[in-house]
């Protein structure tokens, strides 16, 4: 640090906040201390005003926040007004750290670091004392004992009489502060191939706690900390990583979408414009997985979404499309669901089994996060899933708390949790790609395929497309599927033996013949791009055409599906999940309108789904 003294560095700051923070000072001053009671600092105006400043704040910020306080209370106001505890919270660091990327040579501990990511927990918000006043019951004396974090203190013996007690807490004499605990996590985003998402954990203070809600995009400016593990009464050696806040800023949802360039989108639009857009697209889901064309089309549609649709009465209805694969075991359905983290823009795979304790939705639970105590609520799946697609495997075994909250999930796309004094709505604008096995294991072949699925009807319905898929021996199929997966497994046994293939054991032409077979069409980097793109810029309306296709066939479809055995009955719910698909369809050619094209590819999907259920 500068060679300055505490008493120039305060008054540095209060020059400081002379020059920049004049105005706001006056506002926390009138408002301090039931509204407002902390003063927020640019990072950049510290840094203009006083680049060693700023950086000696990032490097000690313990220190330097006392400083900094200190210049507040003795900045010069009116003098009935006293700022006695308000706090500087520095925010808008010029970079942030990756939670995962956090190390100990990197020399991050005891520094102000930002970090990204989605809240995954948070704690109910609780009083913390910070200094206690004891009251002798012998004497009557206050002893007053200031408390860390970690083990409550309590006097040995009173100040006054010199005997051990008994002592009582007097609550008006002790100091609180509101607490809260919250746990960051890695974006979705940023995974790449199935990466666990790290996170780490933060305390925060007073006016900052219950501002977050899990599945908030967040950027976390704090100190971080380190803090000896142990098991028992053991101390282990090794240490835990935590921050304590200084300031926490809710992100808009998509601030980490993608930068796409001007180059990046004129091959988009170049490629949106070719005739066979839709093979292409086809060709660039799952490539190793043969067959199950009309999954992939029916994935890429998922991919692009429809139009969400905000009503003037205030309701809304969802762009997103919910669709299930249910099947045998064995026949890709993990692959074909596990592929989506390689082309979505934001995406999250996991199993309806579930390794976390809120599930697939959201729960409140009392664990060692807060102190065995405390209610937590914690973000599940398609919380964190916000804005993209949840892929979801072995969806048939999902927890029974979770299939209550879903329905609410995938149709009003929120889910309010009322537990234990925890309130809150979180957020599931996602769309959901569930794999499924039949009720008994594998599909009956004398049993309908309707009566097979062991999943209530009130979900079932929520789904836009169901899937079924059958294992039965085909011996063309068979014979296909078996060349493609020895050409697949071969293809990888070229790529990991580069070296040979340079000295020339393969020809050249072998090589071009595998790597093409199992090569997406777009590459997915690109495609990811696409659909951020489309998502971003394109929101067709319907056609007169389009609306006439789909309106006949729904007409049609429910005359037939008012059948009451129906497997699957025929709701408006259908209709509207015709009209996602359409628009779905339109914003693949990146058009402002949905076409008769559009529709007919929608009516397809739809017949063809329909029909391996048994409705016809
Ligand atoms: P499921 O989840 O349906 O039980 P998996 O996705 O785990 O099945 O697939 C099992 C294995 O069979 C995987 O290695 C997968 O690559 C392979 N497989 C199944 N169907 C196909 C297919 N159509 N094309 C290529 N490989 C397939
Ligand atoms: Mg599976």
């Amino acid at each position: 640090m500068a060679q300055a003294s505490n008493q120039e560095l305060t008054d540095r700051f209060i020059q400081f906040y002379r020059n920049y923070y004049r105005d706001e000072i006056g506002q926390l001053a009138q408002q301090y201390p039931n509204e407002k009671r902390s003063l927020y600092i640019d990072y950049d105006d510290l840094y203009q005003f006083d680049a060693d400043l700023a950086e000696d704040y990032r490097s000690q910020p313990d220190q330097l926040q006392e400083y900094a306080e200190e210049a507040l209370r003795l900045y010069d106001l009116p003098a009935d007004v006293k700022l006695g505890n308000a706090h500087v919270r520095l925010r808008n660091l010029p970079e942030s750290v990756d939670i995962r990327g956090i190390r100990v040579h990197d020399n991050h501990i005891g520094k102000l670091v930002a970090v990204q990511g989605i809240v995954r927990k948070a704690t109910d918000v609780r009083p913390k004392i910070t200094d206690s006043a004891f009251e002798c019951q012998r004497c009557g004396t206050m002893n007053y004992i200031p408390q860390q974090d970690g083990e409550f203190q309590e006097p040995h013996e009173c100040q006054g009489c010199e005997r051990q007690g008994p002592f009582r807490i007097n609550f008006d004499q002790s100091e609180f502060i509101d607490a809260q605990k919250i746990r960051v996590q890695e974006s979705p985003e940023g995974l790449r191939g199935g990466e666990t998402p790290q996170s780490i954990d933060m305390n925060v203070e007073d006016d900052i706690t219950g501002k977050v809600t899990p599945g908030d995009h967040v950027t976390a400016v704090g100190v971080l900390h380190i803090e000896q593990m142990s098991e028992g009464n053991e101390k282990s050696s090794l240490f835990d990583l935590y921050m304590d806040g200084v300031s926490i800023t809710v992100e808009d949802e998509e601030f980490e979408d993608m930068d796409i360039e001007q180059a990046d989108i004129e091959t988009i639009i170049t490629l949106s414009n070719e005739d066979d857009i839709y093979d292409q697209m086809v060709g660039s889901v799952a490539p190793a997985i043969y067959g199950y064309e009309e999954e992939k089309l029916a994935m890429i549609l998922q991919l692009f979404s429809g139009v969400t649709k905000n009503l003037p009465d205030g309701s809304r209805i969802r762009g997103d499309l919910h669709m299930l694969l249910i099947g045998d075991p064995g026949t890709g359905k993990s692959q074909m669901l596990s592929y989506i983290e390689n082309i979505a823009p934001r995406s999250v795979y996991t199993s309806g089994k579930g390794s976390s304790s809120a599930g697939l939705t959201a729960a409140a639970v009392q664990d060692d996060f807060g102190d065995g105590q405390q209610w937590t609520l914690e973000a599940g799946a398609l919380v964190l899933a916000d804005k993209g697609i949840a892929a979801v495997d072995e969806l048939d075994k999902m927890a029974s708390d979770d299939r209550s909250a879903m329905h609410e999930a995938l149709e009003q796309q929120k889910i309010s949790i009322s537990k234990a004094g925890i309130n809150a709505t979180l957020k599931s604008r996602c769309s959901l790609l569930g794999a499924a096995n039949p009720k008994y294991g594998r599909f009956d072949q004398y049993e309908p395929i309707g009566e097979q699925i062991d999943l209530e009807p009130a979900l079932i319905s929520r789904f836009d497309l169901i899937f079924t898929v059958t294992d039965q021996p085909d011996p063309e199929h068979d014979g296909k599927l078996a060349d493609h997966i020895l050409k697949t497994n071969y293809a990888g046994e070229l790529n990991t033996q580069r070296d040979r293939i340079a000295t020339s054991e393969f020809t050249q032409q072998q090589v071009d013949d595998v790597t093409e077979e199992v090569a997406p069409e777009i590459d997915a980097e690109l495609l990811r791009k696409y659909v951020a793109h489309a998502k971003r810029s394109c929101f067709p309306t319907m056609t007169d055409e389009a609306k006439a296709t789909i309106r006949e066939f729904y007409v049609d479809l429910r005359s037939k599906g008012a059948d009451e055995d129906a497997p699957i009955p025929v709701t408006a719910r259908k209709l509207e999940a015709l009209v996602r698909l359409a628009e779905a369809s339109a914003r693949v050619r990146l058009s402002d309108t949905v076409e008769a094209e559009d529709a007919d590819r929608s009516v397809d999907i739809v017949r063809s789904c329909l029909q391996d259920i048994g409705v016809d």
